[in-house]
C-alpha cells in the first residue's frame, strides 16, 4: 500500500513527499538517494522538524532543508480530557481556522468495535500497550450536510491538505508520548468526507502506512463515508481493498436516507449497496456499516429487518449509534430498550452489530462539536498544550 496501484497527485509540501519523491528532490540537488529514506524517518517516524537536528544528514544538506519550512502543519491549541480517558484535541491551522481529532481508549469501547479477532490476524505479537483509536478530519466543516451531524450543520469551509491530515496522527502521537498508550486504529470520522477531499486522502494514507513513517498497520486505518460511490470505486482499485471501509448509511430506505443524507438524492442505495459488492474486500475483513438510531424516524425492528435484507450477501458488521445530541438539533437519540430490540433484531438475521456507548459526552466529542463551537462564537482558545 505504500505505493497505491494508480500516481498520487503531487505533494503541496515537503512534509507530503514520500521517500521515493524526497530521493527525487534530493538526487536534483546532488545528494545521493538513500538520503531521502533519512529525511523521511527524520519527520514522519521520529517527529522532527528542525534539520539543525537530524544529526545524521552533512551539514551543508541540513543548511539547504532550512528552505524547506519543514514546520508542524498544526499546532494543539486545547486538550479536553474525559473522565473515561477519551481526550479531544482543538487543532490550529494556518489560516486560524481549527479543526478537531479525538484519542479514544480501545478499553472503554464496546465488544467488536474497536478490534476484533480478523483485525489482528497475523500481526506480530507485541508488547502489552493501552491501545488508542484516534478520529480525525479530513476538511474544515463538510458539504455533505447531513441532518444530523455538526459538521453538516456547519458547512464546508475547505480542505485539508495531506500534511494537515497526517499531522493530527503526529500531534496524536506526541499527546500520548509521557504515557503507555499508542495510537493503533485511525479512523477518518472527524470532521469532513474524506472521499470529497480523495487526492489530499489518498497521499495522506500513503504516508500513515509507510514503514519508514508512522507505520500504521494498512487494516487499522479506516475511512468512513457518506456513500461517493465513484470515490469509493477508486479507494478500492487504489489501495487493493486494504484500507477499511466504513459506510454512513443510517437508513436501509431511500427517501428517508435521502431526507437526512442528501448525497443519496446523487447515488442511491442500490448503487451504493452495488459498489460495496464492488469492493475488493479481503478474505474475512468486513465493511462496517455506521447506523445513527434517530429516535422515531429509523429505529425499529422493521428497520433493522430492511437493513439486513439490503446487506445480504456483502460481509459487514454494523455499527449501531445512539445519536449524539446536537446543538439547536430536535432529533434525538431513542431509549436504551429501542436501542437493544433493533440490535436483537439484526443479530436475528445473522448479521454482526455492536452498540457504540458514547465516548466523551462530558466534552462534546460527538463529530464536529468542539470545533463547530470554535467556529460558532469565535472562541479563543487560551491552554497551551504540548505537541
Ligand atoms: S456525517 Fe460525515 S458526511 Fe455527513 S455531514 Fe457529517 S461529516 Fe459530513
Amino acid at each position: 500500500m505504500t505505493s497505491p496501484s494508480t500516481t498520487l497527485a503531487p505533494p503541496n509540501h515537503a512534509l507530503e513527499r514520500t521517500p521515493e519523491e524526497w530521493a527525487e528532490t534530493l538526487g536534483s540537488w546532488g545528494e545521493p538517494r538513500y538520503r531521502g529514506i533519512q529525511v523521511f524517518r527524520w519527520l514522519h517516524q521520529r517527529g522532527v522538524f528542525d534539520p539543525a537536528a537530524m544529526t545524521d544528514l552533512p551539514r551543508t544538506l541540513r543548511a539547504r532543508l532550512e528552505g524547506e519550512a519543514l514546520a508542524p502543519p498544526l499546532e494543539t491549541s486545547y486538550v479536553h480530557q474525559s473522565e473515561d480517558g477519551t481526550r479531544k484535541l482543538l487543532l490550529g491551522l494556518g489560516d486560524q481556522r481549527t479543526i478537531e481529532a479525538v484519542l479514544i481508549p480501545m478499553k472503554s469501547m464496546a465488544p467488536g468495535e474497536g478490534d476484533t479477532p480478523e483485525d489482528s490476524e497475523g500481526e506480530a505479537d507485541e508488547a502489552p500497550r493501552a491501545w488508542v483509536t484516534q478520529c480525525i478530519s479530513s476538511q474544515v466543516g463538510c458539504a455533505m450536510a447531513c441532518v444530523f451531524c455538526a459538521s453538516g450543520i456547519a458547512g464546508f469551509k475547505r480542505h485539508l491538505s495531506a500534511a494537515e491530515i497526517v499531522g493530527q496522527v503526529m500531534v496524536g502521537r506526541t499527546t500520548l508520548a509521557a504515557t503507555d498508550e499508542r495510537v493503533r486504529n485511525v479512523v477518518f470520522m472527524g470532521m469532513g468526507e474524506p472521499l470529497h477531499n480523495y487526492d489530499a486522502v489518498a497521499r495522506a494514507l500513503t504516508l500513515l502506512v509507510h514503514p519508514d513513517g508512522l507505520g500504521l498497520s494498512k487494516r487499522r486505518v479506516t475511512v468512513s463515508t457518506s456513500g461517493l460511490v465513484p470515490e469509493i470505486d477508486r479507494l478500492g482499485r487504489d489501495f487493493g481493498g486494504q484500507v477499511q471501509l466504513a459506510i454512513s448509511l443510517h437508513s436501509p430506505d431511500d427517501s428517508k436516507r435521502s431526507e437526512i443524507m442528501p448525497i443519496n438524492r446523487k447515488y442511491p442505495l442500490a448503487e451504493l449497496v452495488e459498489s460495496l459488492r464492488r469492493y475488493p474486500l479481503p478474505k474475512r475483513r468486513r465493511i462496517t456499516i455506521e447506523y445513527t438510531l434517530i429516535d422515531g424516524f429509523n429505529a425499529t425492528v422493521a428497520d433493522a429487518r430492511a437493513l439486513a435484507r439490503l446487506m445480504r450477501g456483502i460481509p459487514v458488521k454494523v455499527n449501531v449509534i445512539p445519536m449524539n445530541p446536537v446543538a439547536d438539533n430536535p432529533l434525538g437519540a431513542p431509549s436504551w430498550e429501542v436501542v437493544d430490540a433493533f440490535q436483537d433484531a439484526l443479530r436475528a438475521q445473522g448479521v454482526a452489530s455492536f452498540v457504540r456507548r458514547r465516548k466523551g459526552d462530558d466534552i462534546a466529542a460527538a463529530c464536529g462539536q468542539l470545533a463547530l463551537a470554535g467556529e460558532k462564537k469565535k472562541v479563543r482558545v487560551p491552554l497551551p498544550v504540548t505537541s
